[in-house]
């Protein structure tokens, strides 16, 4: 925070706010170099819509089946475009990230085919699509498809000299996650997803590769379809929504694979010819064009939340100048009740249900206790602040997103102050 607040109504301590500023000199440079890759992001998705002719015609919707939809075939071109893809499905029907990824299992993968992922345990929400948990007879496993991984070495790396071991003439799909998701290790770079993606195509030119994109668009100045993926997907409540995407999700890679997962969405011999969009279109188109410039502040906010967390003597991933492939920081408070102080914190600094105290609660699908700090303007939202933290050891915290950098800086300021006024820390400024 630039000024001294002659008239102060940020309601921080002067230690904070001097904090604050010592850790933003210190971070200029990262920020410079964020900026970068975010106008060339921002060009690429600007130079896309120029070259679909993007035009106020297609912003209005269409009911019922959605035919000849214009606002629509034009949205999944622009996609297409930015991804360097053949193809993309971009749709507010696809309620949910693991949806768009279930399309491509489900779309694609057939009985007696196997999947198999290099990163190691793919996403929670996943677990259940492949069958590894639950058993309501709905998933992968269940329509006789196998799954096998291939575990990260010691270094929470993709162990590419296993991959050749992994792969066989069955592997129909290699499935590849790009960020971190809520774990301690590091999110994979593009260039290394390209390296991974030789080592598979070395032994096996058929398989289909599938990056789970979830948190990675546009933290770099590549995607993963750039790198050899075939296909991507992702949520639009996350980067690519840009925060005002109400919803949905996305699909883009080669031409027959985003028609069979859109057979999956909608119907064999239907696939992206139907789909009204209800006038939703032009919150779409808003979102993707926003969307650099978003991950570029949630970057810079992941950014500082690291660098101030490390002042403070927290342990941190990633450190605040490490080369990142996604929006997530990671802190960790080896304690319950600094975890929850610090989420606390995060929500009483958000703009929406500030006022609520935070309680951590038995959420399905988790074996202890979770807390999550949610402030947003759209439910679940996680390209806007918040933090997800399971309350066991060694108390990590997620935080992630932020539509405008402010906002993340006076959300983890607020939990800092929190904690400080609760006696779970000491801020010392020389
Ligand atoms: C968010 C996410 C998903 C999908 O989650 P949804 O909550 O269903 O949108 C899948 N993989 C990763 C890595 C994610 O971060």
């Amino acid at each position: 925070m630039d000024t001294e607040y002659v008239n102060d109504r940020t309601g921080f301590d002067r230690k904070i706010i001097k904090m604050s500023k010592t850790v933003e000199k210190e971070i200029e440079d990262i920020f410079k170099s964020i900026n970068s890759i975010k106008e060339y992001n921002q060009i690429k998705v600007i130079r896309a819509m120029q070259k679909n002719k993007l035009s106020e015609s297609h912003f209005t919707g269409t009911t019922g089946y959605g035919y000849g939809d214009r606002g629509r075939e034009v949205l999944e071109s622009v996609y297409a475009g930015i991804f360097n893809a053949e193809d993309a499905l971009v749709r507010h029907h696809i309620t949910t990230g693991t949806q768009a990824l279930t399309l491509c299992l489900f779309g694609i993968l057939r009985p007696g085919d196997e999947l198999l992922s290099v990163t190691g345990r793919p996403y929670d929400t996943l677990e259940e699509v492949i069958g590894l948990r639950g058993e309501d007879g709905n998933s992968l496993r269940d329509f006789g498809i196998k799954y096998r991984q291939i575990n990260l070495n010691p270094e929470n790396k993709c162990d590419c000299d296993k991959i050749e071991d992994g792969l066989n003439e069955k592997t129909r799909m290699v499935l590849i996650q790009r960020s971190r998701g809520y774990e301690w290790k590091k999110s994979l770079r593009i260039d290394e997803i390209g390296r991974i993606i030789k080592s598979i195509r070395r032994i096996n030119n058929n398989a289909v590769i599938l990056v789970d994109n979830c948190y990675g668009e546009f933290v770099e100045d590549r995607e993963p379809t750039e790198a050899g993926a075939d296909l991507v997907a992702g949520s639009l409540i996350k980067n690519p929504g840009g925060g005002i995407a109400p919803t949905g999700g996305y699909i883009a890679g080669k031409e027959e694979l985003v028609k069979q997962a859109a057979c999956r969405l909608t119907s064999p011999g239907l696939g992206k010819e139907v789909g009204s969009t209800l006038g939703l279109n032009r919150l779409l188109f808003q979102g993707i064009f926003f969307a650099p410039h978003v991950v570029a502040e949630s970057l810079k906010g992941a950014v500082f939340c690291a660098a101030l967390m490390k002042k403070l003597g927290f342990e941190i991933s990633p450190l605040p100048d490490d080369n990142r492939s996604d929006i997530i920081q990671a802190v960790k408070f080896n304690n319950a009740e600094s975890l929850i102080m610090f989420c606390r914190g995060i929500q009483k600094g958000s703009p929406v249900d500030a006022h609520v105290l935070l309680q951590p609660w038995d959420m399905p699908g988790y074996d202890c206790k979770v807390i999550m700090a949610a402030g947003g303007f759209i439910q679940g939202s996680s390209i806007e602040l918040s933090a997800d933290a399971p309350v066991r050891p060694p108390y990590i915290a997620y935080v992630q997103g932020g539509l405008v950098y402010e906002s993340v800086k006076l959300g983890v300021l607020t939990a800092v102050q929190n904690m400080a006024r609760n006696g779970l820390l000491k801020i010392d400024i020389s």
